[in-house]
């Protein structure tokens, strides 16, 4: 069972980020808020004494309040209630209750969920005397807080957990992508078409270590994070906007995640940037996958495919297991089958070859090269063995350590692969003499 959602509903301006911010433990707001500009709902991790759950935040706009802004807000709303197990209908204690809470309180009498009618900008016990003045005409149970300095925080959480169940599966388990790539390759055309698809549940997960905020797609019932994507996927929205690719984000981002993405533009072909950056990854140890993103621009023949993974895998040599996808971000074509090659990669990543197996393999490798002499004695490999995984790493018992060369390692390694796969992530030699 995944993690209880609890999604914060109430009208603009009662304290829905900030309390949002306190749950999720992160003091700053967690999406650029632009004026007037309506934005998805916001969801974050938050736990308490070791349960843990989704908070789901809807608002933080209505600056200039309109119809249409009105009704987008209120499907956002409805939309968080209907996907959540828990609601907080939050109000304020400054305005007291205003004909909005009402209507919101009448519509959510229509759900079954469990609803807490909390009450915000209550700072201390002297200030509870307005529940009784104002609020308690609605009829319903009503916790005060104040979500900025926490007055009464503890007791909701408290009431919060006591219906949450403590059998919860990590986010840390989700599988972890990062789209990476230099600037106008198509990033965060491609966030945007991952996070759009009907299928899939648009939702951005507040980094709580980091200014970042990561997001989630659920792809035929298997969820994904997307690692880091405030920045790419605004972008896309935003006439106007800061270029937000930096280096360091990149690597971070990369350090980050189980799988990178490394979205190319087809139509430009491998420039020295993109090089670099699959070289980070590489350096990272992680899985990846190339992009072949603006397909569409292309003319096109049977041969083009073919031709481009022959330019790419010369300049990406240290790249040759690394799968290559031609997509389309701009018309969505083919971008969904990145997630089985994302499933691939980690199982991949996770494999495991029995002892037996390897010697087997290392057997018939022998058979096929033996390593060179050294100093005109015979080197021998005695024994092969996994010792891990994410990377797979692979250990190997020598006479002669130094007999044991970079090139044999490299043919083991084709060898591994030609019967063995690996595709998408790196794997390691390690040598060690024994007598
Ligand atoms: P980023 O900097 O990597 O995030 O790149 P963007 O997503 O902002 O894309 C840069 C430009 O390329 C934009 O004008 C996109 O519309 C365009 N673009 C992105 N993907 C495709 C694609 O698959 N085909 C075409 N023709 N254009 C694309």
């Amino acid at each position: 069972m995944g993690k209880q959602r609890i999604a914060i509903v109430g009208r603009a301006n009662v304290g829905k980020c900030t309390l949002f911010n306190s749950m999720v433990r992160k003091q700053s707001a967690v999406i650029e808020d632009y004026p007037g500009i309506t934005r998805d709902r916001i969801y974050g991790t938050a736990s308490w004494e070791e349960r843990h759950f989704w908070v789901i935040d809807t608002g933080g706009f209505l600056h200039e309040p309109n119809e249409e802004i009105y009704k987008e807000v209120k499907s956002q709303v409805i939309a968080a209630v209907e996907e959540a197990d828990i609601v907080i209908m939050l109000m304020d204690g400054e305005s007291g209750v205003l004909p909005l809470d009402i209507e919101l309180i009448d519509n959510l009498r229509k759900y079954t969920k469990k609803i807490f009618y909390v009450v915000n900008k209550i700072d201390g016990i002297n200030k509870e005397n307005k529940l009784f003045v104002d609020f308690y005409s609605l009829g319903v149970d009503l916790l005060p807080v104040s979500a900025k300095n926490g007055y009464g925080y503890e007791e909701l959480m408290e009431e919060i957990i006591s219906i949450v169940p403590s059998n919860i599966d990590e986010i840390s388990e989700l599988p972890k992508i990062a789209i990476v790539g230099r600037p106008n390759v198509g990033k965060s055309t491609l966030t945007n078409a991952l996070l759009s698809k009907d299928r899939m549940i648009v939702s951005s997960v507040a980094g709580t270590t980091r200014d970042a905020v990561d997001s989630i797609c659920t792809y035929y019932k298997k969820e994904y994070v997307l690692v880091d994507t405030a920045g790419i996927r605004r972008k896309g929205k935003m006439a106007k906007t800061v270029e937000r690719y930096s280096f360091l984000r990149t690597l971070r981002n990369i350090e980050d995640c189980d799988v990178a993405l490394i979205v190319l533009d087809a139509s430009e072909g491998v420039v020295d940037l993109d090089q670099k950056i699959a070289g980070f990854v590489h350096e990272a140890r992680k899985g990846a996958i190339i992009l072949l993103n603006k397909w569409d621009l292309l003319d096109k023949n049977a041969k083009t495919l073919e031709d481009m993974e022959a330019e790419l895998y010369n300049k990406f040599w240290f790249m040759k297991h690394v799968p290559v996808l031609s997509i389309s971000a701009l018309s969505k074509k083919r971008v969904t089958k990145l997630f089985d090659l994302v499933d691939k990669v980690i199982s991949e990543n996770t494999k495991r070859i029995t002892t037996p197996q390897l010697n087997e393999f290392l057997r018939e490798v022998i058979a096929k090269k033996e390593p060179p002499l050294y100093r005109n004695r015979r080197v021998k490999i005695y024994y092969i063995t996994q010792v891990k995984t994410t990377p797979p790493g692979f250990l190997i018992f020598t006479n002669m350590k130094e007999g044991i060369k970079e090139q044999y390692i490299k043919f083991l390694e084709r060898q591994l692969r030609e019967k063995y796969g690996f595709e998408g992530v790196p794997v390691e030699f390690y040598v060690r003499q024994r007598k």
